[in-house]
């Protein structure tokens, strides 16, 4: 008698735990009730921002706050990432959200209060730092969620992988980081996700929309060096010599064509940028050699592999035309395609749709810019997505770009983002698509 009704209170208080489910409603209430604060967060990593693989004091910060909220949080990771896993009290599906923590060395012009003057070390140099792409708007973003996933802890399903990545904009040279090295330490060991779901605020849309697409979403980046070879000799007998400039420059411009003539761009575009040309110290010096940097974007494999077959055949084809010859090295870690699962995008874009509007969600277009996510993206099923915070009153075409020294982040966005990322992770959570 006694054990009957033990198990009937049980199933009672089972079957009304079932079915109290989270509400949109309660979560952008929670959201709301937290907006100050993430702000204040947001604004704290705004004014301290530090370059890839120093986020030192932004991870001391997240892990201070993960812990506070009684989470058992592992440090160290890819130098300087920090990983939790918040435990919902019902059975579920395991889900990855990702944020990144670094800044870039971008000296800011804004006239924010809160504006950065710190400044870091690059390449040797000393450099301003800023979040001038949003990174302290995301890692604010994902403490928010946090925060309210381990409150509604009793009546979550499943768990969730919280992931603050350091060194999204690549590493200093001859270090190793970001979402690759994570993965190399067993980011996926700490809990397996069915499922991860990441976000990016940008200028090129209004504050309180949000975008994405099926398939591919950001491109895939290569670096490239290339080095041709001369012969010195004086600027004024260049018939003594070889001149690599004349032949770097020939190369620069055939180059071109590799995009204009040899990739089909009705599948897809591709982007081949020479960034910076080096050689050379003195007027009259023709020098042995000259160096070429630039960067690929494609969408494809299949692009990806004829772009550098054409970069190195196009290289050491023109040198040799002026009697140089060329190198092509390909830099390490490369950023594969960021591709957006197409069920999941479906399932994700209802999401957004229920939490902010039918207007508010858009279709983004192929974005040339790349994210080191993408390794993720290739592990496991994946949906990123544009947050707008550029000012509903300006022509987000006109608002300085991501990575400019004028980036701006309209904070109305902030509270945008981090609804949107709770309600996909509540949704998949509470009724995870077969698959
Ligand atoms: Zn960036
Ligand atoms: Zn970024």
């Amino acid at each position: 008698m006694k054990s009957a009704w033990f198990v009937a209170f049980c199933c009672t208080l089972g079957s009304t735990a079932a079915l109290a489910e989270i509400t949109g409603a309660e979560l952008d209430a929670a959201a709301a009730s937290l907006d100050k604060r993430v702000i204040e967060w947001r604004r704290d990593f705004h004014r301290n921002p530090e370059l890839a693989n120093r986020e030192v004091r932004t991870s001391a910060k997240v892990a201070e706050h993960l812990r506070a909220l009684g989470l058992e949080v592992r440090t160290g990771m890819a130098h300087t990432g920090v990983v939790a896993v918040v435990e919902g009290e019902l059975a579920g599906p395991t889900i990855l959200l990702r944020a990144d923590m670094d800044a870039l060395p971008v000296t800011e012009r804004t006239d924010v209060p809160f504006r950065s003057t710190a400044t870091g070390e690059f390449r040797g140099r000393t450099v301003g730092v800023m979040h001038a792409c949003g990174h302290d708007a995301h890692t604010a973003i994902l403490m928010g969620a946090a925060e309210i996933l381990v409150g509604l802890r009793g009546r979550l399903p499943g768990k969730v992988l919280l992931v603050f990545q350091p060194a999204e904009e690549g590493v200093p040279e001859g270090e190793q980081g970001g979402a690759p090295l994570m993965l190399d330490e067993g980011l996926l060991d700490v809990a397996k996700p069915d499922a991860a779901f990441s976000l990016h605020v940008g200028s090129l849309l209004p504050a309180g929309t949000v975008a994405l697409r099926p398939g591919p979403m950001m491109a895939g980046s290569d670096f490239f060096r290339i080095v041709v070879t001369g012969r010195q000799t004086h600027g004024a007998r260049p018939w003594s010599g070889i001149d690599p400039i004349v032949a770097a420059s020939n190369i620069v411009l055939a180059l071109q064509t590799i995009v204009s003539r040899d990739l089909d761009l009705t599948a897809a575009p591709a982007v081949v940028t020479v960034g910076a040309i080096n050689g050379g110290v003195r007027h009259n010096i023709i020098p042995a050699e000259a160096e070429l940097l630039g960067t690929i974007r494609t969408f494809s494999e299949k692009d990806r592999k004829e772009v550098i077959e054409r970069l190195g055949s196009i290289a050491s084809g023109v040198a040799a035309a002026h009697g140089a010859t060329a190198r092509l090295e390909m830099m390490p870690a490369p950023n594969p395609v960021l591709v957006n699962d197409p069920d999941l995008t479906q399932v994700v874009t209802e999401s957004l749709k229920r939490a902010l509007g039918m207007d508010a969600v858009r279709a983004s277009t192929l974005n040339t810019v790349a994210e080191d996510y993408a390794h993720i993206a290739e592990a496991v099923p994946s949906v990123y997505w544009w947050v707008g915070v550029t000012p509903a009153s300006q022509d987000p075409s006109t608002a300085p770009d991501n990575h400019s020294e004028l980036f701006y982040v309209d904070e109305a966005g902030i509270n945008v983002g981090l609804r949107s990322l709770l309600h996909v992770a509540v949704d998949y959570l509470q009724a995870p698509p077969s698959r």
